[in-house]
């Protein structure tokens, strides 16, 4: 992992109390390593091959943890299984309707939408993303 990555990392495991252990850091290498918004399945049967004593559990709640930390984003879950990113900084998604895929792309006219009046004033706005549904150039060829 970068050095920025490193420090980020080790930084908020501080503020939050969190110990660094290898098993930790372990996980959050592989889901920033991962491009395709990993579920805790996925980073767990590719961490295994490197740590074959972790358990599914470790990993989920490690996950969960950095979640809750700010160390990465959940995407919506949409009834599945929960998918992680690793990517905290401001990016929308195109999601694949039939695989499933989600894609990052950036856009500064989607980072600037403005949050509708009806909900500025009911809620409170901490993020805002565009998701784009639809088929992806593997699953339009089809
Ligand atoms: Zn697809
Ligand atoms: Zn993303």
């Amino acid at each position: 992992m970068s050095d920025t990555a490193r420090s980020f990392f080790y930084q908020r495991s501080k503020e939050n109390g969190l110990r660094i252990t290898p098993q930790r850091t372990a996980i959050y290498e592989e889901l920033l390593k991962a491009k395709d918004h990993p579920t805790a399945d996925d980073i767990y049967r590719r961490i295994v091959k490197k740590i074959p004593n972790i358990s599914f559990d470790t990993v989920n709640r490690t996950l969960l943890t950095f979640s809750k930390i700010g160390m990465t984003k959940v995407v919506e879950g949409y009834g599945q299984a929960k998918r992680y990113d690793p990517d905290i900084g401001i990016h929308h998604h195109f999601r694949c309707i039939r695989c499933g895929r989600i894609i990052d792309f950036l856009n500064k006219d989607y980072d600037d939408i403005a949050v509708p009046k009806e909900i500025d004033r009911q809620f409170t706005v901490t993020s805002k993303k565009v998701v784009l549904e639809g088929l992806c150039g593997k699953c339009k060829k089809v």
